[in-house]
């Protein structure tokens, strides 16, 4: 097998390559609204009416002529609409006004509504406060000015939240159709692995991997398989591989370094894998490998073999594993989430590649700040958990000193 490692920056465009060129999942799902909650639309939202559906008062105050608001020129004022009502007397005349509520509809006649506080009223008459002035639409939305009925309020892909549920309910849509979530079979491989439950010997780790991956693959939107852990032999892998390739995406983790007993690639190439490439120059991460099988039913699972460390194989999930999952996931923003920060206090660089390093992020009103957690290398898993992202230090860059601007992979 030839060995093939790229840059990140080259890693990550092949994994974007390949995310952006799947089909669009057809499996949907009919949801009630509320249990849509990060799942991803599966069919585009449309306004069913213009938005807003009349011309809407967007304050307490008079429905009026703009040109009748004139220093010293008196108003009379013919009634009051609420919201929720509409004017049922006649248009609104020369000199006249009509009390009106936020969110009630503008009657005919007005153009413009003059706020509560710009006016003093006189028993059946206001007086608009002295120098107040105004044009036509001042404080009022135009029927349509936000949707006409029949535009596409919510796009295929776009994962529901807040936002985007209150859309749907503003159209009527008591149930929404999301895409299934694709499956993911996750393999943990590792001669000294206990599972849980199980009181681990002195010389052997629990395998957190396979949680930490199942918490993971649920954030992207995927349904996690946990299967069996692997141990070391090319018969234990033969028989997890050959059941994760039914699946939509297999993640193993472990296996994939220069040991002796590193034996994934190897089963990956029996079963014929097309390999992407077979290490980034990232730390924590270099040993990851992408590819893909080929599948009975003529599809493809794509794979990622990720390094045992728990800290790589978290950060090759970020980096990797999650704009693919996404994508098989029908969503369209796919790209890890990079910010940018100003750091805390001086870090040491000069490394020949690009480190991801566990870091707590704050942000405040003036800006977000960062300071890298002090940790034991890729085998930390607390010092992970006590930082909240990554700080990204370039490749070959001596020194970063306290003030200076770096990047941060969210997570
Ligand atoms: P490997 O990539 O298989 O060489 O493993 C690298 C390191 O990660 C070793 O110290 C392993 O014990 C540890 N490791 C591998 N798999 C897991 C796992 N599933 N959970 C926790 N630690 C693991
Ligand atoms: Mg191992």
């Amino acid at each position: 097998m030839t060995e093939n490692v790229l840059s990140f920056e080259d890693a990550l465009a092949i994994v974007l390559k390949q995310a952006h060129g799947l089909a669009t999942p057809t499996a949907l799902e009919v949801l009630p609204l509320l249990e849509t909650r990060r799942r991803v639309l599966g069919r585009r939202i449309l306004a069913d009416r213009d938005q807003p559906p009349f011309d809407r008062s967007t304050r307490d105050g008079y429905a009026v002529r703009a040109a009748d608001v004139t220093a010293g020129r008196t108003l009379l004022v013919l009634g009051l609409i609420r919201a929720g009502e509409r004017w049922r007397g006649d248009a609104l005349g020369d000199g006249q006004a009509i009390e009106i509520m936020t969110g009630a509809p503008l009657p005919a006649g007005a153009d413009a509504v003059l706020m509560v506080e710009h006016a003093v009223p006189l028993g059946e008459e206001l007086q608009p406060l002295q120098g107040r002035s105004l044009s036509k639409g001042d404080n009022v939305v135009p029927r349509g000015a936000e949707a006409h009925n029949g535009d596409s309020l919510l796009p295929t892909g776009c994962v529901i939240e807040a936002a985007e549920i209150a859309v749907a309910a503003s159209c009527g849509a008591a149930r929404l159709e999301v895409f299934a979530k694709p499956r993911v079979a996750i393999v943990a491989t590792g001669d000294e692995l206990v599972e849980l439950g199980k009181t681990p010997e002195a010389f052997q780790i629990r395998n957190s991997n396979s949680y930490a991956l199942a918490a993971l693959v649920d954030d992207a939107g995927g349904e996690a398989v946990r299967l069996p852990v692997a141990r070391d032999t090319l018969a234990d892998l033969r028989a997890r591989i050959a059941e994760g390739r039914e699946t939509d995406l297999l993640l193993l983790s472990g296996g994939v370094s220069m040991g002796k007993f590193d034996l994934v690639e190897q089963v990956l190439a029996e079963y014929d894998a097309e390999f992407f490439f077979t290490g980034a120059l990232i730390q924590p991460g270099k040993p990851i490998v992408f590819g893909r099988l080929a599948r009975e039913d003529s599809g493809w699972t794509y794979f990622f073999g990720l390094p045992g460390n728990p800290v790589s194989t978290q950060v090759c999930f970020h980096l990797f594993v999650a704009p693919m999952l996404r994508a098989l996931a029908g969503q369209t923003d796919l790209v890890p989430r990079f910010v940018e920060a100003t750091l805390a206090g001086p870090v040491k660089g000069g490394a020949k590649v690009t480190r991801f390093l566990p870091a707590e992020m704050t942000s405040a009103w003036d800006g977000v700040s960062v300071r890298v957690v002090g940790w034991q290398g890729s085998g930390d898993i607390a010092a992970n958990a006590r930082g909240n992202c990554y700080a990204v230090l370039p490749a070959g860059v001596e020194a970063f000193a306290a003030g200076e601007t770096v990047r941060l992979l969210l997570r």
